[in-house]
């Protein structure tokens, strides 16, 4: 048990072999980039930051974070803008609750909080929507100077590594056993340094595959790089048989380095599968114009706007195409055209956290359509920059092409004069 935890002398090493190396190789990073001491402004941009970074590429989110901070520099601005304006911002990253629970948080901070951030780490996991154990001890230590740990998918590398823990992630345990070594780590005096340190070490050197360990300011600490260098694949020391964090010998595959071992890989689940047809309705006035629907609240993208999407049926593949028309037209209350106006537009695929979604996108004229409470006519320049998905994007980006050559034809306008994107 010992060898998965780190001793006093360890940890001071750690300490500063981290904050040195740190000091001279962070990345600029935007909302590393404060000159203003405003520890409540600190808070919200690693707030924000943070949420946007969950589940997204630090060079996706660069664009996206300095955009949203020219329009919400602080917590009273983003407080009094409309979820329509919020969602508009976040379209394109995707889980559009980060976004949601970024506004609800502002609000919540302003209405109950006098606008000031609260420090308490509780208040922060209990009160604050969409902020768990992570969010709240990153804005703690980095914005208030507060020793509280961090532990997400980095840094839960650079520790498994140290220590040799092998085990389950899933396992309660284990990420109790982790939360644990970084509370060790985390030191009074820099402890937000401390904490990037160690997410910028895994994002840059502790990378899942082919780590740059020759060049790891704690390698002389990494009981897996030991094991690595001074054992061969076979004779993987444990600390006794029944060790629950050490890997076990038949864990070892010898075609990969012994570091890049741990963390233990977790199983993937596959993503489902689902096809949806779509429907996108369009009118020509003095110019094109589609018909959007407002997704509803329980909707995996409530609030959003969509063209129209039914889910296929189960036997789809065996359906002829005037037959999934027919099922469109049963399926679909806000058009009013028939089925010969129906036209197949193509496919496309989009990948969400755990569907693989392919849409069979169709388009049809519909010049009698009257707009409902969830319905509203969007021209193509509002359709690419309101608050729609990612997905809806692809699928426009199939039908606009078609819907434009059938538009156009007809009114004997030059093909020339039409703008296809990409
Ligand atoms: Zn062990």
């Amino acid at each position: 048990m010992t060898r998965h935890r780190f001793s006093t002398e360890e940890i001071t090493l750690c300490r500063r072999s981290l904050l040195v190396w740190y000091d001279k190789h962070k990345r600029k990073l935007p909302w590393r980039d404060w000159h203003d001491t405003d520890s409540n402004i600190v808070a919200y941009r690693v707030l924000v930051s943070e949420l946007m970074l969950q589940q997204t590429q630090v060079a996706t989110v660069i664009r996206y974070y300095e955009t949203w901070m020219n329009q919400w520099p602080n917590v009273n601005s983003l407080a009094s803008a409309s979820e329509d304006d919020v969602l508009k911002c976040w379209a394109g990253l995707g889980y559009y609750n980060r976004a949601r629970n970024l506004h609800k948080c502002a609000q919540l901070i302003v209405n109950e909080y006098n606008g000031e951030f609260p420090r308490d780490l509780d208040i922060m996991i209990n009160r604050l929507p969409g902020v768990g154990r992570y969010t709240a001890g990153a804005v703690s230590s980095i914005a208030f100077s507060l020793p509280n740990p961090i532990l997400d998918g980095n840094v839960i590398r650079v520790l498994s590594r140290l220590r040799c823990i092998g085990s389950d992630l899933k396992k309660k345990s284990t990420t109790d056993h982790l939360w644990s070594l970084a509370a060790d780590l985390v030191c009074p005096e820099r402890p937000g340094d401390l904490n990037q340190s160690l997410m910028e070490l895994g994002a840059t050197i502790c990378t899942p595959q082919k780590p740059k360990c020759t060049e790891c300011p704690i390698q002389k600490q990494c009981l897996a790089y030991e094991q690595q260098i001074h054992q061969s694949s076979t004779d993987i020391e444990q600390c006794s048989t029944n060790c629950t964090f050490c890997l076990k010998p038949t864990e070892i595959d010898s075609s990969r380095s012994l570091v890049e071992h741990y963390p233990r890989k977790k199983v993937k689940t596959k993503q489902r599968e689902e096809t949806s047809f779509v429907l996108v309705l369009y009118r020509l006035n003095s110019q094109l114009e589609f018909l959007m629907l407002k997704q509803k609240q329980s909707n995996l993208l409530s609030g959003l706007w969509s063209f129209f999407e039914v889910i296929s049926p189960p036997d789809f593949d065996q359906m002829n195409e005037r037959k999934r028309k027919t099922f469109l037209i049963e399926q679909i209350q806000h058009m009013s055209c028939n089925i010969d106006d129906i036209k197949l537009a193509g496919q496309c695929r989009h990948l969400f956290s755990h569907i693989d979604k392919q849409y069979i996108i169709y388009y049809a004229l519909d010049d009698l359509s009257i707009p409902t409470a969830q319905t509203q006519w969007f021209t193509e320049e509002q359709v690419l920059t309101s608050a729609i998905s990612t997905a809806m994007k692809k699928v426009f980006n199939v039908a606009l092409p078609q819907i434009k050559l059938r538009a156009f034809n007809g009114k004997k306008v030059g093909l020339e004069s039409i703008h296809f994107p990409g």
